[in-house]
């Protein structure tokens, strides 16, 4: 008997080390250290194994003491919560909010709590772009729009937008619109001046 709990004890760490979707609902994983219970699925950062208590349902781990982890939600109905929705969200919360900031990969995953491959295999499966080129595009975009409502020069918008340098600014850039951004504004106030003649 104790050896088959040791072997379903064995499993279940199994599943907990790889995330294993197909473990939730079937039971929850609670660390000692934080007091937080998870599903298997989590991909919040593996807590070491003598932490770790299993149990059948959300309900035993919260009278148990156990709060529910903020990423994986194991307190709320998995048919109406998609963890991995909310990660993805997250992120391009965080994103939109700090573009302007020395983002790095790193960073956000860290912010969002999973490893920076997880992040950008979730994120790339649910958008088709990686957290990377999904940054570029928002400040490519905020971009544009600062070159056509200021007379800030080109070195001054890709610092004001979060680049750290003036030539990864305009190789975004040009790789988002085919111009550069000095292309760019003049075509946009050539094109408004055709528009004010007709
Ligand atoms: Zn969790």
């Amino acid at each position: 008997m104790k050896d088959q709990i040791n072997h379903t004890k064995e499993i279940m760490w199994q599943a907990t080390v790889s995330c294993d979707s197909s473990y939730d609902g079937i039971f929850f994983y609670a660390v000692r250290t934080t007091g937080i219970f998870c599903r298997p699925s989590c991909k919040s950062k593996v807590p070491n194994c003598e932490n770790v208590s299993f149990f059948p349902n959300a309900k035993d781990a919260k009278n148990a003491g156990y709060r529910p982890c903020k990423r994986c939600r194991p307190d709320l109905n998995i048919k109406t919560y998609d963890p991995l929705e909310n990660l993805v969200k997250d992120t391009k919360r965080l994103i939109k909010n700090r573009y302007a900031q020395n983002l790095s990969l790193h960073k956000i995953a860290s912010e969002v709590g999973v490893s920076r491959f997880h992040l950008n295999r979730i994120f790339k499966d649910k958008t088709g772009y990686t957290p990377r080129l999904y940054l570029e595009k928002i400040r490519v975009n905020e971009a544009k729009e600062i070159l056509l409502t200021t007379n800030l020069n080109s070195t001054e918008v890709g610092y004001r937008i979060g680049y750290q340098s003036v030539s990864s600014f305009y190789n975004a850039f040009k790789r988002n619109t085919g111009l550069s951004p000095s292309q760019f504004r003049a075509y946009r106030n050539l094109n408004n001046d055709n528009q004010e003649i007709d």
